[in-house]
């Protein structure tokens, strides 16, 4: 992994952004502001499944009251969506919001944004230049031929042009669009000309799983690049899903501490002795609420299982109609295939609280291992070396080609 642009750091809130400070996870809220306890109840959700900044829409006098009255009951810093009017960034930075994100493509009158600008530098609070593809500044759009990643770029630099007339420099850019390879090339060509600190996402991602596979190929690109500061998920869906996902794909890039438990399973093949499908499921259900930072596996034979999960923290592997628990690959104990699940959760928190030396001391791991190799022996006697017919239809191939 590339490492990380160094970027200016600004602070957005409690929550520095750029420069040092761990990459950001933000949400939206998809309530009407106005309604303010709606609103709050959506964002203590937010933050409890890793959202690090949430933004409302400013749109109306009744959202900015709203956002005077969410603001100060908020666990996580606001930030105003503004559109189309600056008198509505005014009112939220008036309502107390901690940044304000703009849209070049539909504030551009040069003097309303440099009010804002003005006013937000003497508050101190940062703004985000939210360029967005699909509503790109018409100017730029014919000047380019169309949507180009250089026309997304222009836009940005043109706001901050107008932010540097009045010396406001507290600014992170994004230049968001619909089409991955597009977004990509947009920010791969920002990062060279600024080291303001970027905001990435794919916008207007779309619903599951087809949104989430856009943002993650988008942003997980560009952060392997050491590209972005901050990230957003843009899905049609529940926005604790964008929090969740963004926060896993830190995670999994090692760029955030792990909170909660990262399950891995095998594919399952014609050697599983279970339904891996449904225990890794019951698995992800029963770590969903727990805070629990380990690696568990979930394999579906004893064969081969253990071993190629031995850098797991804690496992489970199949045979026999019972479950072999494994502790950084050491087999610990047999488990009732039915308690698999219970097993793991058992294990899991003892782990989490003592240790894994301790979670090893407390049982006998040479009985442990006999059972394993008992039942894998048993397995390979019923099943032999090739389980999933490989060899057979290879012979069967051959036939048919005549080789
Ligand atoms: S060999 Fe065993 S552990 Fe590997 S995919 Fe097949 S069932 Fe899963």
């Amino acid at each position: 992994m590339t490492p990380r642009k160094k970027t200016r750091q600004i602070k957005v809130g409690k929550v520095a952004v750029g420069g040092d400070a761990p990459v950001s996870v933000q949400s939206m809220t998809t309530t009407k502001t106005a309604d303010v306890e709606g609103t709050l109840q959506q964002i203590y959700a937010l933050a409890a499944a890793g959202c690090d900044i949430v933004r409302c829409t400013c749109n109306e006098t009744e959202a900015a009251e709203g956002l005077a009255k969410i603001v100060p009951r908020s666990p996580i810093p606001i930030v105003a969506d503004i559109h189309h009017q600056y008198k509505m960034a005014l009112a939220a930075l008036e309502a107390g919001v901690h940044g304000l994100r703009l849209n070049p493509g539909n504030i551009r009158r040069p003097e309303h944004i440099k009010a804002v600008a003005s006013e937000a530098r003497d508050r101190g609070v940062p703004i985000r230049i939210g360029v967005n593809g699909g509503s790109l500044d018409p100017s730029l759009y014919e000047k380019h031929g169309g949507l180009t990643a250089d026309a997304m770029v222009e836009s940005a630099l043109q706001e901050m042009a107008y932010f540097d007339e009045v010396g406001f420099d507290q600014i992170k850019i994004s230049v968001k669009a619909s089409n991955v390879p597009l977004m990509v090339e947009a920010y791969r060509k920002l990062s060279e000309v600024t080291d303001h600190p970027l905001h990435l996402g794919v916008t207007e991602a779309g619903p599951l799983p087809g949104g989430l596979i856009k943002a993650t190929a988008g942003i997980g690109a560009l952060l392997l690049e050491g590209i972005g500061d901050t990230i957003r998920y843009s899905l049609t869906a529940d926005p604790v899903e964008e929090a969740k996902a963004g926060r896993q794909l830190l995670e999994s890039l090692g760029l955030r501490e792990r909170k909660n438990v990262d399950l891995i399973a095998c594919p399952s093949c014609g050697r599983a002795e279970i339904d891996v499908i449904d225990v890794a499921n019951r698995a992800q259900e029963a770590f969903a609420e727990k805070e629990i930072p380990l690696q568990i596996a979930v394999m579906g034979c004893v064969v081969n299982g253990p071993g190629e999960a031995r850098e797991a923290d804690l496992g489970i592997a199949a045979g026999n109609k019972r479950g072999h628990l494994f502790v950084k690959g050491r087999n610990v104990a047999v488990v009732p295939e039915s308690e698999m699940v219970d097993a793991l959760v058992e294990w899991a928190t003892f782990i989490n609280e003592h240790g894994v030396e301790a979670a090893i001391a407390r049982v006998d791991t040479a009985l442990a291992e006999r059972e394993a190799t008992k039942d894998r022996n048993a397995l390979l006697a019923e099943q032999g070396e090739d389980a999933n017919h490989s060899n057979d239809k290879i012979v069967e191939i051959r036939k048919k080609i005549g080789s």
